[in-house]
């Protein structure tokens, strides 16, 4: 099976950890912003992960190199851009990407700003490489309910513009769901889709917290569902959406080897699971690279593949017209 070819749909893609490194260096310089070095290919070693990555940490220090250039829109509307043309390249005929405005503004350079610009890059994107997209904003887990709360109301102002839906980002160990539950029943009210990280780590009762108690249809990552087999059931039964990131698990260590994976055991128990690359410029990998790893390691069939990107289809959340096009579109091609 040719996995290139495959029409292939991103669902969890952070739009920071999609930057080329080439764009780093030339933005960095361009905005005057110290980087430990301006030649892409050195830089690379400071940004990128490989296979011997040993902990979430490790993973997260990657972004701290660059994140003094997120907040311009020259940054975000170029990564937005560039993204659009890395996709098409790799015949993603569809992706959400998402980004926390409270992480890419400061001073000078409001939420508003960055989600304004994002969704400039994306229009030329969609534009300029025939390319269908839509934005999620990122609630986190370690800023004010406030700041949460401005974010919801951002993605309801911009929704006409291609902000599609809500999620919750950030360290999931340390800073409870439940103070940003007002954002959330915000976020119901407006009928913003909800996506939430959980379960990433060793917590089940997080994905129980972020399906029952606010509303999310889909889960990022969900690892630890795993633990729980009547919760397994319970959201098997719903329908609950799992964005797999087989890679970036490896990287952080959320899982100590691939075998180790649930993804098999979540995919013959009819769990709605979906192949994702998270961050793939931090972990070096396309959305390619994720079906033929998850092809070889798990053994899947034609059927298997098929599955999972129809599951992808499905879970978009975009409007109907567009997910029942991508639907079409992958029973047509894959
Ligand atoms: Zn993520």
């Amino acid at each position: 099976m040719n996995f290139r070819q495959l029409p292939k749909i991103d669902l969890h893609l952070h739009l920071d950890g999609a930057i080329r490194v080439p764009t780093i260096a030339e933005l960095g310089d361009q905005l005057g912003i110290r980087l430990p070095t301006y030649d892409p290919r050195q830089l690379a070693k400071f940004v990128q992960v490989d296979r011997d990555c040993r902990s979430l940490t490790d993973f997260l220090k990657r972004f701290e190199v660059f994140y003094p250039i997120l907040p311009y829109a020259i940054t975000q509307e170029r990564i937005a851009y560039e993204l659009c043309e890395d996709c098409a390249r790799d015949n993603v005929i569809y992706f959400e990407t998402r980004f926390a405005p409270a992480l890419a503004a400061n001073d000078k350079f409001t939420m508003e700003d960055a989600v304004v610009a994002a969704l400039e890059g994306l229009r030329r994107g969609r534009r300029d490489f025939g390319i269908k997209c839509g934005l999620i904003l990122c609630c986190y887990r370690s800023i004010s309910t406030q700041q949460n709360l401005d974010t919801v109301h951002l993605a309801q102002k911009y929704r006409q513009q291609g902000v599609i839906g809500i999620d919750l980002a950030g360290d999931e160990l340390h800073y409870p769901a439940a103070p940003h539950a007002e954002a959330f029943a915000l976020a119901r009210r407006l009928e913003l889709p909800i996506t939430i990280h959980a379960g990433e780590g060793e917590r089940a009762e997080n994905i129980q917290e972020a399906v029952f108690d606010h509303g999310a249809a889909r889960i990022g990552h969900g690892v630890a569902l795993q633990r729980d087999n009547e919760l397994l059931k319970q959201v098997r039964d719903r329908g609950t959406v799992f964005e797999i990131c087989l890679t970036s698990n490896l990287q952080t260590c959320s899982v100590p080897a691939l075998a180790a994976h649930p993804f098999r055991k979540f995919l013959d128990e009819k769990v709605r699971v979906t192949l994702n690359t998270d961050d793939p410029a931090i972990s070096n990998i396309t959305l390619t690279d994720e079906y033929e790893l998850a092809a070889h390691e798990f053994k899947l069939t034609p059927a298997q593949i098929r599955e999972l990107l129809e599951n992808a289809a499905r879970a978009a959340f975009a409007e109907n017209s567009t997910r029942e096009q991508l639907i079409a579109q992958v029973r047509r091609t894959a």
